[in-house]
């Protein structure tokens, strides 16, 4: 016989757990975002509030879940026996792919009539990154593949149109009937990824075309229509194009392996491919193939360096609005004062690598212009480089926010954590990244000239930021040893981030960036702010 009434045995009542969320307001709720839009493309501002709305919608959020939740099969072969290669996905990724085509992620820099192309285009990573980052992939190599294609006109004329649709087509037939291409890229092989010159893929003349025999040790989203590829020739490392299928309309040689069992999403595949006389066509001059593919990868990089700032960005937002929704000790969670200085400490690396990224993305735009160029070329990777190296610590940080439920599998935080270090790896891992700013400074003086010009817009504001600024023109002026060059691009990079949030954000934001970041003030896990910093204000850009 029970001893109280069946209402009084009720335990399933649900307290002080917010809600799940229905969508994200990737747009109403990013100022910082919108700020920098309005600065960068503000021609393409609409059209980016229109994206972001078409993908944060519950609709899209469920589309991200399933197409990780079902990861992409390899089908070798068919049921007769012969040899398919291919990778199937799960719908909800093809539905992602069609939201992304749409927004013009890959095409709309290279067909848009107004000024800010690039920019919109990083908005887009920024904004896709926070729902489903694993279809970036294919789009992003496909946006970065056009300029690449122009050492070749007559390629670039043939490809062009099917890479600049704006609509999606998933099915695995010969480009010349398909309504819209992707583009992927192959270069790394097992011997070798960051060491491009060893490797050991062959081509052999065959008619107008190659026979490239090899293999690469990593091709993701290999259902792409074509890939840039590397192969030796007598003259050296040249650059390939490798359509999926020949110009008979057969399955071109390329075998796939097996799939890589990778950390980070789920939705993206990852190949091991071998070239079997795959067929192919030249792109740029013989030998001189990783100066014509490098084109793609510096496209490639602005990616990988809006990326981070993305993850960072759904990350804190989910924490600030668990931290809202949810009380302990008898107040709510974010107006807790240590609560609240880990929000603001966060909250500043999203909003330097956002603020950063976007201003590359503007130079990306002029471009034109050759010191914009040279100033595209430093920046990208001191962003990339910084970014991603912050971007797991914030993750991590912020998913310790919503407690044991940020632990959770239904909830984001855990594919955000394993996201955290993709970018940091990919086209260019941390030490090659800063071997490569070397290069660049050695090699364009006048890069690095215009980089600290742009810095000195800053000075005056900060004594702090100016006595950095000082230093470091200082310290690396008679050059820069290898062994320090992490050193270098570190400051270099929180200088480029703290100049950007000093011109555009409020006093406290770029004060307390500067007293952390360049000053020193500032311990060795968020949340270790400057005695008496407003970081209410700081949590709240969130
Ligand atoms: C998710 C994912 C997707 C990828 N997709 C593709 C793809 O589509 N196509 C493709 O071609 N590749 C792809 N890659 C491969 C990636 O680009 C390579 O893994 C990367 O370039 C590093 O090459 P590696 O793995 O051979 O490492 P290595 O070159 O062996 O480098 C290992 C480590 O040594 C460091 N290092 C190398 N040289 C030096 C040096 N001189 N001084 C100091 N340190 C050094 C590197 O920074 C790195 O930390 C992908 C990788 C990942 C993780």
């Amino acid at each position: 016989m029970p001893l109280l009434p069946r209402s009084e045995r009720t335990t399933h009542e649900v307290h002080n757990q917010p809600a799940p969320r229905d969508g994200l307001a990737l747009w109403d709720e990013d100022a910082p975002l919108r700020a920098a839009v309005a600065r960068t493309a503000p021609a393409h501002a609409s059209h980016l509030a229109g994206f972001a709305a078409a993908i944060g919608t519950a609709e899209a959020l469920e589309d991200g879940r399933l197409a990780n939740r079902f990861p992409p099969e390899l089908v070798t072969f068919d049921r007769s026996g012969r040899r398919l290669d291919e990778v199937r996905f799960h719908p909800a990724y093809h539905a992602m792919m069609r939201r992304g085509f749409a927004g013009g992620y890959s095409a709309l820099p290279w067909t848009s009539t107004v000024p800010g192309g690039h920019a919109a285009h990083a908005a887009m990573v920024y904004l896709l990154t926070q729902v489903e980052p694993g279809v970036c992939c294919p789009m992003t190599m496909t946006y970065a593949a056009i300029p690449a294609l122009e050492a070749n006109p007559d390629l670039a004329a043939r490809w062009r149109p099917g890479l600049l649709s704006t609509s999606y087509d998933g099915r695995s037939i010969p480009a010349s009937n398909k309504t819209g291409l992707t583009m992927g890229m192959a270069m790394t092989e097992k011997q070798g990824g960051s060491d491009l010159r060893a490797n050991t893929t062959r081509a052999l003349p065959d008619g107008d075309g190659y026979r490239l025999v090899g293999h690469k040790w990593f091709c993701s989203a290999p259902m792409c229509d074509a890939f840039l590829t590397l192969g030796q020739l007598p003259e050296g490392l040249t650059c390939f194009l490798v359509p999926r299928w020949t110009p008979e309309g057969r399955r071109n040689a390329i075998e796939l392996q097996r799939l890589k069992d990778k950390l980070g999403n789920r939705a993206n595949a990852s190949a091991e491919i071998e070239y079997h006389e795959a067929w192919a066509e030249r792109l740029g001059e013989p030998g001189r193939g990783v100066q014509t593919i490098l084109e793609m990868v510096h496209h490639t990089r602005l990616d990988t360096a809006l990326a981070p700032a993305g993850l960072m960005r759904r990350a804190l937002s989910e924490a600030a609005w668990w931290t809202r929704e949810r009380q302990a000790f008898g107040r709510t969670l974010i107006d807790q004062p240590l609560m609240t200085a880990v929000l603001a400490d966060l909250a500043l690396d999203w909003l330097g690598a956002l603020a950063a990224g976007m201003r590359v993305a503007e130079s990306f735009d002029r471009s034109g212009d050759p010191v914009q160029r040279g100033l595209a070329r430093l920046t990208v990777a001191l962003a990339k480089y910084w970014s991603n190296k912050r971007c797991g610590p914030v993750v991590l940080e912020a998913m310790e926010c919503l407690g044991g439920n940020g632990f959770i599998e239904e909830g984001p935080m855990p594919w955000l954590y394993r996201e955290a270090p993709l970018n940091a790896i990919w086209e260019g891992s941390g030490n090659i990244i800063c071997l490569d700013v070397l290069r660049t400074v050695q090699r364009a003086p006048e890069a690095l000239a215009a980089f600290y010009a742009e810095l000195d817009t800053a000075r005056g504001s900060n004594r702090h930021f100016d006595t950095a600024l000082a230093d470091a023109k200082q310290r690396f002026a008679g050059g820069v040893e290898e062994a320090e060059a992490r050193w270098f691009v570190e400051i270099l990079a929180l200088l480029l981030q703290a100049s950007l949030l000093l011109r555009h954000q409020p006093g406290v934001v770029a004060d307390t960036f500067v007293l952390t970041r360049l000053a020193g003030d500032w311990g060795r896990t968020p949340g270790t702010l400057p005695p008496g910093t407003d970081a209410a204000a700081i949590a709240a850009m969130i």
